[in-house]
This record gives structure tokens, sequence and C-alpha cells, in this order.
């Protein structure tokens, strides 16, 4: 039986909602709370963009159960839906129909969390005290206590700056009117701001490859525009991803697309690019690697920053949290998705354990449960909130189960000591001339190789 009745949830988005219907399935009572108007608020904000993975792989298993007994209309699991779509088709049904109307409330933003009656330094009893949420929610602060709170507030409202440092470079916030973080609409609803301008993206990941591509796609539209590529490493084909070795077809099609724009001189192409510095220029941007008199430069008109993003943690201040110090994630989870370490995206299946902290019934969930690491996957999350609502509900069992297989990327990066399970089906026997066992079956079948480096 459950000791715990109230489940805080911070966050209304994928996995945020997906904890909630979790949570009611176990017969606890789940309180979300959403910063934004809507839920999946995150989402929408790069609605335009078409997700790298089908319905199959988008919709978590209990919410489905859930929807199902109300008569949903479920999207063809072959389908990629766009970000507005998933937002639509599924997470506002979700919120809306089965219950969880009542659980959910929005435009509420968690700004404190404590334990009732306990500071941080203070330890006896304090495992009993419930939670105390603090919230804003337009009437001026209120609270709401709860028996476990679940962090899965995402990471989307804290985008990483342009310094190569990870500061704002000098002079990134004097320019802001020519500075866009993230995925802005260049096809769509930002169209007019980028049409006919030089626009540089900085960054290697799918937010900058997606700009990019579709930057492209705008030149053919409007032949002034000149999209330009501002990438810290040497390397650009790190950026093209796995291709047909993907498991996540479109995700590799991306990589593979961008490859060939860029290789058509599509793109112009700046490597070994670390902005320190930006200013004005009349109505340009100068962008400058090095320093602000005499390193490289490019001069743009507009600069679309897309270097990832980090968690906010100010508001578990009074919180005992302990994260691994350069990924900003449970240190549990550090090794599994350091990207220094591998790229393969095939993460072990985790949980309830491994997103625990010191602070009894506190967990991480979703998108911030990787800090700054750029490979979640929302079917990692859905087995995160299944694993942590089995947790607090009490069954040990099927917290510590694991149900999740996850599509590699194709890529196989790896430093370091082999670790079996983390790359590709594991470390290559060692005599092979492969980098991972997948890549020694290929090549054995005489394939060229699973797309790891070797
Ligand atoms: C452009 C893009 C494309 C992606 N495509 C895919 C894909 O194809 N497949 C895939 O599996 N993954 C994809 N991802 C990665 C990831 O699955 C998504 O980011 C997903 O939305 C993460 O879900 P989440 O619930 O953890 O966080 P979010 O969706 O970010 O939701 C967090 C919610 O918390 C709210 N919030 C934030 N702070 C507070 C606060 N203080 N108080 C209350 N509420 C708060 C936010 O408003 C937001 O609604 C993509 C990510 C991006 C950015």
């Amino acid at each position: 039986m459950s000791k715990a009745k109230t489940v805080a949830i911070i966050g209304a988005g994928p996995v945020g909602l997906a904890a909630a219907a979790h949570v009611l399935e176990r017969g606890l009572t789940p309180i979300v709370l959403e910063a934004g108007s809507h839920v999946g608020h995150s989402v929408r904000q790069w609605g335009h963009v078409q997700m790298f993975s089908p319905w199959e792989y988008n919709i978590d298993r209990a919410a489905a159960r859930l929807l199902a007994s109300t008569g949903w209309n479920s999207p063809e699991p072959e389908h990629y839906p766009t970000g507005a779509e998933l937002a639509e088709r599924y997470l506002q049904p979700l919120a809306a129909k089965i219950g969880l109307a009542s659980h959910v409330h929005t435009s509420s933003r968690v700004t404190d969390i404590s334990r009732v009656g306990f500071d941080k330094l203070k330890t006896t009893g304090r495992e009993a005290a419930p939670f105390e949420i603090r919230y804003q929610n337009g009437r001026g602060p209120t609270s709401v206590r709860a028996d476990a709170v679940i962090d899965a507030s995402g990471t989307w409202h804290s985008p990483n700056p342009a310094g190569a440092n990870g500061l704002r470079a000098i002079g990134e916030a004097q320019s802001a009117d020519r500075i866009a973080y993230g995925m802005p609409d260049v096809l769509g609803k930002d169209r007019a701001r980028y049409a006919g301008k030089t626009v540089a993206v900085l960054g290697t990941g799918h937010s900058a490859v997606g700009t990019l591509t579709d930057l492209a796609r705008l030149a053919t539209q409007s032949p002034e525009t000149k999209p330009v590529w501002l990438l810290r490493g040497n390397d650009p084909a790190k950026a093209f991803g796995g291709g047909a070795n993907d498991k996540l077809t479109a995700r590799g099609e991306l990589g593979a697309a961008f490859a060939a724009l860029v290789a058509a001189g599509r793109i112009q192409v700046e490597s070994e690019f670390r902005v320190s510095h930006l200013a004005a220029d009349g109505p340009r941007l100068t962008v400058n690697a090095g320093s602000a008199c005499c390193g490289r430069q490019v001069v743009v008109d507009q600069l679309i920053v897309a270097t990832g993003f980090r968690p906010e943690l100010e508001f578990l201040r009074e919180l005992r949290i302990q994260l691994d110090p350069a990924i900003e994630c449970p240190v549990a989870l550090a090794s599994l998705i350091d990207p220094n370490e591998h790229s393969c995206g095939t993460v072990r299946p985790h949980g309830a354990r491994e997103l625990a902290q010191a602070e009894p019934g506190f967990y991480f969930a979703g998108m911030k449960s990787y800090g700054r690491a750029p490979t979640f996957l929302m079917l990692t999350g859905y087995e995160q909130v299944r694993s942590i609502a089995a947790d607090i509900a009490g069954d040990r069992e099927a917290a510590e189960r694991v149900e999740l297989v996850l599509p590699e990327t194709g890529v196989c990066n790896r430093s370091g000591a082999p670790d079996a399970g983390n790359c590709c089906g594991g470390p290559a026997i060692s005599d092979v001339d492969a980098c991972c066992a997948d890549d020694a079956n290929a090549k054995q079948q005489g394939k060229t190789g699973c797309g790891c480096a070797s």
C-alpha cells in the first residue's frame, strides 16, 4: 500500500502528463502545475517542427489506456506528427478527457519547493514532512502540499547562450533584437524576419540542423537568403548523424539531407568558430570568434543560437539535490548519457532508482532529468515515470523492472573504456576491426558497418 497519496508534478509536457496518467492508474492523486496557459506549452513553441519519432514512440502506454476508455481516435502509429499535432491530438485530449482536467492547473509557475516546517539544513524527521510547492498563478503566490514531487519541467525555457565558454558572449544581451534561441519558424510565422537575410545558425544538434535545412529551403523561395553555419568543432560530418543506420528513419534522413546541402555549397560553413563577442553594426550583427578586434568574424543580419539547453535549478534551492557536476543530471544517470562518452542512443533503461535524490520523495523526470545532455527521447521519459509512480506507490518490483528498448542513432562515437550495453550492442571483441558488436556483425556480413567511426 502506498504511503504517498498526493503527487505534485511540475510541468504538463508529454512526460509530466504521462506521469499524471501513471499516478492516476496507481490510485494516487496528481497535482499538475504548468507555467504556460495550455498543456504542452513548450512543445507548442516548436509546433512547426516535424518530429523525428513517429506516433508509436510518442504516446505513453498508461496515457493510451486512459484515452482508449474515452473512445479516443488514436493517430496512425507510423506517421510523424509536428509539435503542434502532438499537443493538439494527444496532450490536449489527455489533459481534458481522462479525469485529469481537475488535476491540471495551467498558468501556474512553480517558484520554490521546500518541506513543511523544514529548511534545507534540518534533518531529523525531514522525510515525514510533506513537500510545500509554491507557485504563481496570476493572483499572487500560493502553495500546495504533496507527499512526493516529480520535476518534469523540461529545459526549453533555459537555452544555452552563444558564448563558446558557456557564458553569454560579450554584447549578447545588448544585441538581443537580432538573436533568437532554439528553433524559430523560419518558413512560417517568423519568415519575414529571415527571408532575404544572411542568417547565422550556431550549433550542431538537431535544432541547428533542422533550422539550417529550413533556411536552405527558404533560399530557394527567397534567393537573397544566405544560411551560415557556425560550429565550434572542426568536423562538420559529426552533425550528419547515422543516416541509413539510424533506427529512427526520419532522424537519419534529416542528417543525410543536411549533409547533401553542405556538400552542394548551399550552406556557408564556418567550423572551429568559437563565439566570444557580438556587436550591433548598424542594422547588422558582427559575430566574433576569439576576440573583439582581431579574430575571425562574420557579419550577418540575424543569429539563431541552437547550442542546447540547461536545467533551471533555482526553484529547487531549498531541497537536497545532488547533480553530476558536468551534465547537471542525477549522478547515477551521468555515465549513461554523457555525450563525451558515446552517442548511440542506447541508454540503458532506468527509473526511480537512478532518478531519486537525497531528498526522499523527490524525482527528476523527462528532458530535465538529462540536464545538459542532448539525446533525450520521450520514450525514455515514459519509462522513467512508469517506474517512479510504481516507486511512490510502494511497488518496488515494478519500479525496478526494465521495460524499454530505445532506437539507436546509428552513430557510435565512444571514448574511454568499452562499456557493454552502452553502444550498439556492446563493444566488439578486441581483435576485430570494429567499434562495437553491431559494427562487427555488419562487416562480417559484407556490409560497410553500422555507422561507427572505425
Ligand atoms: C525541437 C524539438 C524536437 C524534438 N523532437 C523529438 C522527437 O521527435 N522525438 C522525441 O522522442 N523527442 C523529441 N524531442 C525531445 C523531447 O522528447 C521533447 O523536448 C519533449 O517535449 C520533452 O518532454 P518533457 O515533458 O520532459 O518537457 P517539456 O515538453 O519541455 O515540458 C515541460 C513543461 O514544464 C513547464 N514548466 C517549465 N518550468 C515550469 C515551472 N517552473 N513551473 C511549472 N511549469 C513549468 C513548461 O512550460 C512545459 O510545458 C524534441 C525536442 C525539441 C526541442
